[in-house]
């Protein structure tokens, strides 16, 4: 159906016209009708004329045999089939995400910044549109198993096309709350499918080519479309680069709390500023996080000739209160923070977490400490503290913590160099 292609990009250029010509100039007939179907039967058995601009189904720029196939295929055959699922609308409202599903369904986009919910129905290639108690009318013409046009009654043409999918980011995993750095400063982002928005106004967005195409709404404008490249990072984050090749980092930031516990992207927190409530008690290291050290414990006996033991792995809320004030009653709270963590603020309590071998700087020079910055990521962990890093983490270098987040994701949070709370862009400082 390459004709049918050509028509829609036609479609789309002209579609602030009322009259929308293909390349060349060759007028299309778009208000098929049982009637033409006759006439076009007619016409090519020699028994009459066309009406000037009809016949043309095919958009090729003659009437021949080929058109009357295509008439009956997407004309007489496609003369109830009602569109499903999500499709593009581009026509004199601007672009409009169309969502259809069994004779109901929602716009999003074009004119309106909001979501309108309608009802649909095709009788005799007549599409009936009802919304809010109003009801528009329109010719329904497919093009193609995959194109279809309204031809508004009161407002001319729109060219639908199905609303694809992008290999690199796909519309069910852009879902979710992200926050941005770059030249537009910080902004919030919201995508939930194929909608969203960016500090309160809303867009659709569609996959183009390797990019994305942001459509704003509230604007029919073309110049509220931007045409944006888009580069995964990973699961968490990707970048996008405008047109005018401005540049925003994306980082996924979805906060949540169960029974008083956060997690960020379903990660479980407990930082400076993320506390556990005080009935959190797994009781011991979780049964996932065990495997993983015993695992790696093997590795690095196995690889190197190394021991690594945990010596001090889960810690009880209690625990780490009775532990934090000694330390306050020994060194004053001030120096204390910068060490311990307050009750329910301990990543120990998580039972995600261990110390290996010798909690003590004197770790940090020894060959186990630097086979474990250089491998604890292949069997899940992180080192949680890392040197220099300690405004924002919030500890200071603690080369023998290390915390477990599983292989997939500590691989991510290694291979990006970031710490915990840069990966997820989140802070650790007492509230308090
Ligand atoms: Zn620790």
């Amino acid at each position: 159906m390459k004709h049918a292609a050509a028509f829609i990009t036609a479609a789309v250029i002209t579609a602030a016209s009322a009259v929308p010509l293909i390349t060349g100039g060759t007028r299309i007939e778009y208000a098929a009708t049982e009637n033409t179907l006759t006439s076009l039967g007619s016409y090519l058995l020699g028994e009459g004329e066309l009406e000037y601009g009809k016949g043309d189904f095919n958009h090729d720029g003659v009437v021949d045999g080929f058109d009357l196939v295509f008439e009956r295929k997407y004309v007489t055959e496609y003369s109830s089939k009602l569109p499903e699922g999500m499709w593009v609308g581009t026509g004199e409202n601007g672009v409009r995400l169309y969502w259809f599903s069994g004779g109901t369904g929602y716009i999003f986009g074009g004119g309106a910044a909001q979501t309108t919910d309608f009802t649909a129905s095709v009788t005799d290639s007549r599409f009936t549109f009802s919304s809010g108690g109003s009801t528009a009318m329109a010719d329904i013409v497919w093009n193609s198993d995959d194109s279809f046009s309204l031809h508004w009654d009161d407002y001319g043409l729109e060219a639908f096309s199905p609303a694809g999918d992008t290999a690199l980011l796909p519309s069910s995993e852009l879902t979710g709350e992200y926050v941005t750095s770059g030249d537009f400063g910080e902004r919030s982002w919201k995508f939930s499918g194929y909608t969203g928005s960016c500090n309160g106004r809303e867009f659709f967005w569609l996959p183009e080519g390797d990019g994305i195409k942001l459509c704003w709404c509230g604007s029919t404008e073309y110049g509220d479309i931007e045409h944006i490249t888009l580069s995964r990072t990973d699961k968490h984050h990707f970048t996008l680069t405008y047109e005018d090749g401005r540049r925003e980092s994306f980082t996924r930031r979805e906060i949540t709390t169960v029974n008083g516990i956060t997690y960020v992207n379903g990660i479980m927190i407990a930082n400076k500023t993320y506390a556990l409530p005080s009935t959190y008690n797994p009781g011991a290291l979780t049964a996932e996080t065990q495997t993983a050290f015993n695992e790696m414990k093997s590795a690095a006996w196995s690889e190197k000739g190394l021991s690594l033991s945990i010596c001090s792995g889960y810690r009880s809320y209690s625990y780490q209160s009775t532990l934090y004030n000694s330390y306050v009653n020994r060194d004053g709270k001030a120096k204390a923070d910068t060490y311990s963590a307050r009750p329910g603020h301990s990543e120990h309590q998580t039972g995600l977490a261990a110390d290996i071998n010798y909690a003590g700087s004197w770790f940090d020079s020894t060959p186990e400490a630097a086979w474990l910055a250089a491998n604890c990521w292949r069997f899940g962990f992180i080192i949680r503290y890392p040197q220099g890093k300690q405004d924002i983490t919030g500890y200071k270098y603690e080369s023998w913590h290390v915390r477990y987040l599983g292989k997939e994701l500590a691989k991510m949070v290694y291979d990006s160099g970031l710490t915990l709370e840069e990966y997820l862009c989140i802070d650790s400082v007492y509230k308090y």
